[in-house]
């Protein structure tokens, strides 16, 4: 399993750090983010040291989304958001790939989870959505 000896969730995986953990498989392990932004918020991570999600070997993928659906259920929430940020643009922090499961009690508003804003400034029109995706489908 590839790990990176200066990484922390390498390092939480290996023991070297304490966690809480949630669970474990061959390829993920869960555990309780140190700096919830809501009660049960939580981390799955691949046990393989990807940076990013686009860095991670789609056979080290097959656990991580079961694992946030069972993470999700034991929550209780029934609102909730998936987290996976990559980049520091993409208000990533830590450098090896992980899902965030943040539970958003419905009457929260902006005091516990995700606040999400979503910017409408992008006035993209039809023919520039339909020229991306031409340039996507190219590549896939
Ligand atoms: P990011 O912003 O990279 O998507 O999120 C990183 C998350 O990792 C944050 O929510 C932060 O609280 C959590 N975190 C950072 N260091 C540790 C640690 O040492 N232990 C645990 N359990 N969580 C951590
Ligand atoms: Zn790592």
């Amino acid at each position: 399993m590839a790990s990176l000896a200066s990484c922390i969730f390498c390092k939480i995986v290996k023991g070297e750090i304490p966690s809480m953990k949630l669970l474990e498989t061959e390829t993920i392990f869960a555990f309780m983010d140190i700096g919830p932004i809501a009660k049960g918020h939580c981390l799955v991570i691949p046990k393989h040291h990807a940076a990013k999600l686009t860095d991670l070997p789609d056979d080290q993928m097959g656990d991580i989304l079961p694992a946030v659906k069972k993470l999700a259920i034991a929550t209780g929430a029934e609102n909730y958001n998936i987290l996976q940020n990559n980049g520091r643009a993409a208000h990533q922090e830590v450098d090896h790939v992980h899902f965030h499961i943040i539970p958003k009690p419905a009457e929260a508003g902006d005091k516990e989870g995700l606040i999400i804003g979503w910017p409408t400034q992008r006035n993209l029109s039809k023919d520039d959505i339909s020229k991306i995706f031409e340039e996507m489908k190219s590549k896939l």
